[in-house]
């Protein structure tokens, strides 16, 4: 596992529970607005933290945080994700994982064996749209697997798009809700301009508030649950 940074309290990365959010390094997309450049090119990786001491802090938080959010970057490309969730789970964790939906067989198997309760994948364009925003000529068919394990599971899930206005349509929403035909849960989240790993991203507009419930309304017209996040 390489992981480049944790988050050793939050309340909004996990719903409605106490979290500590660990980000892995390394991602298998480059989509131009991504807030994390440092987790995605290799060249801005810091020296990656010491596992001995993620659990030793996970031991102390114990009774504590109710879960641990395994973020990224894209978790699933870590070579000792199985083994590190499920030492996550022997110490009484909830697990989350955050993915771009990339590697459908290690979503399939994290959830055959129990080892994760929620899980949230980004949704990025239409399937067809895909290489104009993650920057990589990836079949869709990964993410339409993906999409089918989660929705077909047990666990809670959402599925989330950040809408760049260079990037998406407001036309597109409708595929993309279509995608996920019947979700539970769709959050939609407003892009914000900071530091972006394209830079001529860090000053693209956000979609006005009125385009935003706009996009969600017609969200509504595919899945169970859409809000704006
Ligand atoms: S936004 Fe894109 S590039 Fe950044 S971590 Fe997520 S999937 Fe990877």
């Amino acid at each position: 596992m390489l992981i480049g940074g944790i988050q050793k309290f939050s309340l909004i990365n996990y719903p409605k529970k106490a979290a500590a959010v660990i980000f892995t390094q390394g991602c298998s997309f480059f989509c131009h607005y991504c807030h994390n450049p440092e987790l995605v090119l290799k060249d801005e990786f810091n020296t990656p933290l010491n596992i001995e001491d993620i659990f030793s802090f996970l031991l102390t938080r114990q009774g504590k945080l109710d879960a641990v959010v395994i973020s990224g970057g894209e978790p699933t490309l870590q070579k000792n994700l199985i083994d590190f969730i499920k030492r996550v789970k022997k110490l009484n964790f909830l697990v989350k994982l955050d993915t771009n939906g990339v590697n459908p067989k290690i979503i399939k198997d994290l959830i055959s064996q129990n080892l994760i309760d929620y899980i949230a994948m980004d949704l990025k364009a239409p399937l067809d749209k895909y290489p104009k925003v993650t920057n990589v000529d990836l079949s869709s068919k990964r993410i339409e697997e993906s999409i089918k394990i989660i929705m077909s599971s047990n666990i809670d899930y959402e599925f989330r798009s950040t809408l760049v206005k260079n990037l998406h349509e407001k036309e597109d929403i409708e595929e993309m809700a279509k995608s996920i035909k019947d979700a539970k849960l769709y959050i939609l989240q407003e892009f914000v301009p900071k530091v972006t790993l394209n830079p001529a991203y860090s000053k693209e507009t956000a979609f006005s508030d009125e385009d935003m419930l706009n996009m969600q309304n017609k969200a509504l017209r595919h899945v169970k649950k859409c809000f704006i996040r």
